[in-house]
This record gives structure tokens, C-alpha cells and sequence, in this order.
């Protein structure tokens, strides 16, 4: 029997490596991975709460029967790094020179903010419930009560631990169970993401690299980079087959097909916007491609839309 939690499901991939895939409702916030090398447990990713983070840990020394030493932030995304501060004291967390400095400038001000938003959002809800007669929309509004109580019970003594190895390029750890390889190929999401690659698996975390059946947050990276990393991963050799994305479900190699189909549709519906003088609230305007209209996170679309507008309308000028 596998561990269970109200903030992740546990998917194993192969003997020792799990997918861990967030819930709705829970604090996971993102996907991460667990990867027994043997001797030693390694995480990839934290979470967007040490409450969600406390139970990966708990969920990897649960599965493995070894506690956690190794961990890895792929990128410095919030709903990725504000588990870090549950690691065991004597855990090596691990990431880009680049995302180390990334998390330690940006992360302590979005806490001020998230700290602010979460008890004025709780103070909204209650509000709204206490004048709601429909019980859906009660049960709907509950929810979100539940969920951000949940935030707010980390808030108080929330704040970020912040990687203390980087690499550059490329780290092997080897174990006598596997080798795994955590690779940068630069940044296309943010500024700087690393993969962990288990090449005898052939498998890839890929973190905020792949959002499968989800629409992808374009507006941190450049989103040129991001396909440019897609080859670099589809020359991998061997091949990988199957992909962990940071958010949605565990996927393979097709789904990175999905995010070369959806940058140039979006890019010509803001070319065109662009022709017939188009505003920017006009491109945040336009409904979802039907193509993509059951992915997930569909706010997204309206703010990478704005984004893609705003870049696109830079180029011209
Ligand atoms: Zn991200």
C-alpha cells in the first residue's frame, strides 16, 4: 500500500521512482518526483507549501524505506520552491547558479504578498458564504475556504530556504540502483529550468517545462527558448519515454508536440489582433482555441495572450 495524501497522488514509474501528481484542493501546487538511487533518496521539487512538502518527504521515506538527502528545485516558480524550507536541515538542496539567485531576490516578497492576498481572500469568502442561499455554490465556496485555510496555516513562520549547491550544465549522481542526470539546457519557462533525467529509465521530471493538458505560463521565459529546449530533449539518446510535466497528468513525448501546436496559434491570433489594431485587452479577450478548450488552468490563456500580445507588439515597434 502507498502512503496516501490529501495533497498528492503517488504514481510509480519504475521500481523506486514515482511520480508524485498534485490533487486539486491540496497544496502540492505542482507535480514532483521521488528517486531512490540505492543509497540515498532524492526529491525533485517542493511544492508550493511545507505542509504539502512534509508529506512528499514523509511519502519518500515511507516508499523507499530511506530518508530524503538530495533535493532539487527546477526552477524558482513559488508553487515549486515554498515546500523547501520541511527538508530535513541535512538535505542538499540543489539547483541552477542562475534559479538559486532567482529565489533568494524574488522569493521573500511574493511571501509578504501571498501572507497579505490569503488573509484578505479568507476575509472575502466568508463574506460571500454568509450571503449564499444556493448550497452549491456553498459547497464551492467551503472549498475554497478549506484551501486557503490551509495556506494560511503555514503562513506564519513561512520563508524560503534557498538552494545551497548549484550547478551549471550538467550533475550525475550515481547510486547503485540507477544514475540520474540533473541537466540545464538554459531557460524557456523561466530564466533558468533544470530536468532530471534517469536515462537508464528513460524517464524525465521535466518541471514547468511541460504542462500536459494545461495551459502553460508563458510570461516568465521566452517562449522561442522553450522549443528550443524540446529539441534538445528529443535528441536525447537514449530516448525518453516517459515525462513527468510540473503540472497535469504523467505523459510521454507526445505532449511536447501539444506546446509546438499551441505557441503559433496563439502567436498568429495576436498577429492578427496586431493587423487590425487590436488592444491588448482585446487579446485577452479572445475565447480559448477550441483545440485547447479542455486544458486545464484556463485563466492562463488570457495572460499568456497578453504577454504574447505585448512581446509581439515590442518586436514591431
Ligand atoms: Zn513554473
Amino acid at each position: 500500500m502507498h502512503p496516501t495524501s490529501k495533497h498528492f497522488d503517488l504514481e510509480p514509474l519504475t521500481d523506486g521512482v514515482y511520480a508524485v501528481i498534485a490533487k486539486e484542493g491540496g497544496v502540492a501546487g505542482s507535480n514532483a518526483g521521488i528517486v531512490d538511487l540505492g543509497d540515498r533518496v532524492l526529491v525533485f521539487d517542493l511544492g508550493m507549501a511545507p505542509q504539502g512538502a512534509r508529506d512528499l518527504i514523509s511519502a519518500a521515506q515511507c516508499v523507499t524505506g530511506r530518508p530524503v538527502t538530495l533535493a532539487i528545485n527546477s526552477h524558482w516558480h513559488p508553487d515549486h520552491v515554498l515546500g523547501n524550507q520541511a527538508l530535513p536541515p541535512a538535505t542538499a538542496l540543489i539547483s541552477t547558479a542562475r534559479t538559486r539567485t532567482l529565489i533568494a531576490e524574488r522569493i521573500p516578497a511574493i511571501i509578504a504578498q501571498r501572507r497579505k492576498e490569503t488573509s484578505e481572500k479568507l476575509g472575502e469568502l466568508h463574506l460571500q458564504l454568509q450571503n449564499v442561499d444556493d448550497p452549491e455554490k456553498t459547497n464551492r465556496l467551503g472549498r475554497e475556504v478549506d484551501f486557503y485555510r490551509m495556506v494560511m496555516e503555514d503562513m506564519p513562520g513561512l520563508a524560503v530556504r534557498v538552494p545551497e549547491v548549484t550547478f551549471q550544465g550538467k550533475v550525475t549522481f550515481h547510486g547503485p540502483a540507477r544514475r540520474v542526470e540533473l541537466v540545464t539546457f538554459g531557460g524557456g519557462h523561466t530564466a533558468s529550468d533544470a530536468l532530471l533525467l534517469l536515462p537508464d529509465d528513460q524517464i524525465l521530471f521535466a518541471g514547468d517545462l511541460l504542462f500536459h493538458e494545461c495551459h502553460p505560463w508563458l510570461g516568465d521565459g521566452d517562449p522561442d527558448e522553450w522549443l528550443r529546449i524540446y529539441n534538445a530533449i528529443e535528441a536525447l539518446d537514449p530516448p525518453v519515454q516517459v515525462i513527468v510535466p510540473g503540472h497535469g497528468a504523467v505523459a510521454t513525448p507526445e505532449a511536447l508536440a501539444a506546446l509546438r501546436r499551441y505557441l503559433p496559434v496563439l502567436q498568429r491570433l495576436v498577429d492578427d489582433l496586431h493587423k487590425n489594431h487590436g488592444t491588448v485587452d482585446d487579446a485577452a479577450a479572445v475565447p480559448v482555441p477550441a483545440a485547447f478548450s479542455d486544458w486545464q488552468e484556463a485563466s492562463t490563456f488570457a495572460r499568456n495572450m497578453r504577454f504574447l500580445f505585448e512581446r509581439t507588439g515590442a518586436n514591431h515597434d
